[in-house]
């Protein structure tokens, strides 16, 4: 395919998200698949709901994910700017050409009257349409208007007959009524365009090859297919994604759980596993393959293989991923990775305040090997090994007291457990295992009754890495003190 050039174009109202930057991922894939353009293009004509933390969040989620733009705002291109609030001259101008051609119009209908219209259309049960009132005002009239400070915009002639139709990528040929469609407004009357004008006009301008958007601009692709007949631009190719429902069948929101990008890096998702979950939502390469690289997305993704249907959001399949994509790091990596998270000053993520920072890495180094294959998140690591690094743990007397025993036989066993740890010459997590399945045996207990009042002795958690590795790290000092602690509880 020749000269692909694709955009991703949001307008920087709120938190970008999740679904509008999944769209951003399809065209940025479609982009490198065909070693064609990827273009950062801020819609920024709505400077009420301009937002510069939104755009901030935009630029940080698409970096984070790696789909970095080849053109865009401050690294420029051909054909900027890419900031729409710095394109304003263009659309009054193009705005104009249609007013000269006789294809659009002012209109000096005020806000009061719109709102008259739309009150009678609904007593007579009409659908809410503009009537076409401002075709038939004189040039006078509306400088009239102009003079005594009314709002003037400019609106659309759409044809009162014919069809309008175009072809989805996705889902084929969608047509419709022109009698359906009222005149819209292309310019308002503070000279903005809206976003129908704005982006056919720079879509044309930046010489988009293809439309990549969410589906919800089906419905008003025919109103851009006349903004294109009129200023005679030939079509781009329209591709419309499918939504992004939650596990119930609604649209993705806060309910479901995070809806931001930068949200599932907080709390400790990997760029990469995002990127392939996201990449599977909507698209699939046709087998069940779920596991994919980068690359291997590329080479075979497909604008035809995009579902029509909507996608559903699931947690529980990008924990799973994640928890694979931390497993394929390095531990070198992870401990990377797990350092700003452990020493992050925020309570809900970070080691207790107590806790010397910075972390010895030697000693994090242990650990890691220990815990890589029960972590789904990163930020899970924090609340299965806090007590290698706490001088003292919380336990209660029900977790310690050995299962099926009374106190004075755990005391007994567990003081047994001490004389292990003081007389194991190699502590190591080896000797340690052979020694104390030895005193299961000899004491005639089961493992697991002695080995979980050991592990709460130890780390306080009936979820804890593997028992003698833990002992290892913890090192003889820790385990006695913790065991004894453990004991003195019983008594
Ligand atoms: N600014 C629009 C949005 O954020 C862009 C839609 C499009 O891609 O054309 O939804």
């Amino acid at each position: 395919m020749n000269n692909v050039r694709v955009r991703f174009a949001p307008s920087p109202t709120g938190i970008p998200h999740i679904g509008n930057i999944r769209t951003a991922l399809f065209a940025w894939i479609f982009a490198k698949k065909h070693h064609g353009t990827f273009i950062l293009r801020i819609e920024d004509t709505d400077q009420n709901r301009y937002d510069p933390n939104s755009e901030l969040a935009i630029i940080e989620s698409l970096k984070w994910l790696g789909l970095e733009w080849d053109e865009g705002p401050e690294i420029g291109g051909n054909y900027g700017p890419y900031r729409q609030s710095e394109r304003k001259s263009i659309y009054v101008e193009v705005a104009e050409k249609l007013i000269e051609s006789g294809k659009a119009y002012y209109d000096d209908t005020t806000p009061e009257q719109l709102k008259e219209l739309r009150q009678s259309q609904k007593k007579q049960k009409l659908p809410p349409r503009y009537d076409g009132r401002g075709r038939y005002r004189t040039k006078e009239e509306i400088e009239k208007s102009r003079d005594m400070g009314l709002p003037i915009t400019v609106r659309l002639k759409v044809p009162d007959t014919g069809k309008i139709s175009f072809v989805d990528t996705i889902r084929g040929k969608i047509e419709v009524d022109a009698r359906e469609i009222d005149d819209f407004v292309i310019l308002k009357s503070d000279n903005m365009p809206t976003y129908h004008l704005a982006h056919v006009v720079d879509d044309y301008l930046m010489r988009i090859s293809h439309v990549i958007r969410a589906e919800e601009w089906i419905s008003s692709t025919p109103r851009h297919i006349l903004i294109h007949q009129a200023l005679e631009y030939d079509l781009p190719k329209y591709v419309h994604v499918p939504l992004i429902l939650g596990s119930d069948k609604s649209k993705l929101s806060k309910r479901h759980g995070a809806t931001s990008v930068l949200e599932y890096k907080k709390e400790g998702f990997i760029n990469d596993a995002l990127f392939n979950f996201l990449s599977l939502l909507g698209w699939s390469p046709g087998d069940d393959k779920e596991l994919l690289s980068k690359n291997e997305i590329i080479s075979e993704f497909q604008l035809n293989k995009i579902n029509s249907s909507s996608a559903i959001f699931d947690l529980n399949k990008l924990e799973w991923m994640n928890g694979v994509y931390i497993r394929g790091y390095s531990d070198e990596k992870i401990i990377e990775e797990v350092i700003p998270i452990l020493e992050s000053k925020d309570k809900s993520i970070g080691l207790p305040k107590r806790v010397k920072r910075p972390l010895d890495k030697k000693y994090l180094a242990k650990i890691v090997p220990l815990v890589k294959e029960r972590i789904r998140t990163l930020n899970e690591i924090t609340e299965l090994i806090d007590f290698f690094y706490e001088e003292n743990i919380t336990n209660t007397k029900e977790n310690i007291i050995i299962k099926k025993m009374n106190d004075k036989d755990s005391i007994k066993i567990l003081n047994k457990s001490i004389d292990i740890l003081n007389n194991t010459k190699s502590f190591n997590s080896q000797s340690l295992e052979t020694n104390f399945r030895n005193l299961v045996e000899i004491e005639k207990v089961k493992p697991g009754q002695l080995f979980t009042s050991l592990r709460y002795a130890l780390s306080g958690k009936k979820i804890a890495p593997p028992l003698f590795e833990t002992m290892e790290v913890l090192g003889k000092e820790k385990c006695l003190q913790r065991v004894s602690a453990a004991i003195t509880l019983l008594t």
